[in-house]
């Protein structure tokens, strides 16, 4: 049976047709974390399934992976590192380009931020395509961190996303219509 929890966190999650463009369906989270019930159990649910896998680290996904990210660290000691659009961070950076719809995009981490031999949780609000997760995994790959999983609070299985992470496991809350 489901964890009960899971039919609140998914009806607080509000669906905007038509947004940034036509024919997108838009899984906007901030009616979420509206819900202080469903915002809590979300990050409840991340620290019950993390809290003992030996997580040294949780990278999110700038900029909703910066909203679930933190509390989810901090609940289960480990450090918060933020993954970036270019140009944003301020010191020596890696960066991993990654191709979308039309065009592509490059993804940078703080040099120095983690240390070879650690493990990371990789964490955002939706996987879709899987571009963005599999950019972060290969970010973190290159110095030698080791991605435990993959966390979404939405997944959009149609897109099959999960097929872009090849070996990562993937974990989801809510899978969309
Ligand atoms: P992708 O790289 O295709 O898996 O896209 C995932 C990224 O795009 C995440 O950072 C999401 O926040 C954002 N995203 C893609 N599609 C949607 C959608 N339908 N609603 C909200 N965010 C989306």
């Amino acid at each position: 049976a489901q964890d009960p929890r899971l039919a609140r966190i998914a009806s607080a999650i509000r669906v905007i047709p038509d947004f940034p463009k036509p024919g997108i369906l838009f899984q906007d989270i901030t009616t979420l974390l509206l819900d202080t019930q469903a915002f809590k159990d979300t990050i409840d649910l991340f620290v019950e399934r993390y809290k003992d896998k030996e997580i040294s680290v949780v990278a999110g996904i700038e900029a909703r992976g910066f909203i679930f990210g933190p509390p989810i660290a901090l609940a289960i000691g480990a450090k918060f590192v933020p993954m970036r659009k270019p140009n944003k961070l301020p010191g020596k950076v890696i960066s991993e380009e990654y191709s979308l719809e039309y065009g592509t995009d490059t993804m940078e981490m703080h040099v120095g931020a983690v240390e070879a031999g650690e493990r990371a949780l990789v964490i955002d609000d939706l996987i879709a395509t899987g571009g963005t997760l599999g950019a972060a995994i290969k970010l973190l790959e290159r110095v030698g961190v080791k991605v435990v999983e993959c966390a979404c609070v939405i997944a959009l299985p149609e897109l099959k996303g999960r097929e872009r992470l090849g070996d990562n496991p993937l974990f989801v809350l809510v899978n969309a219509p």
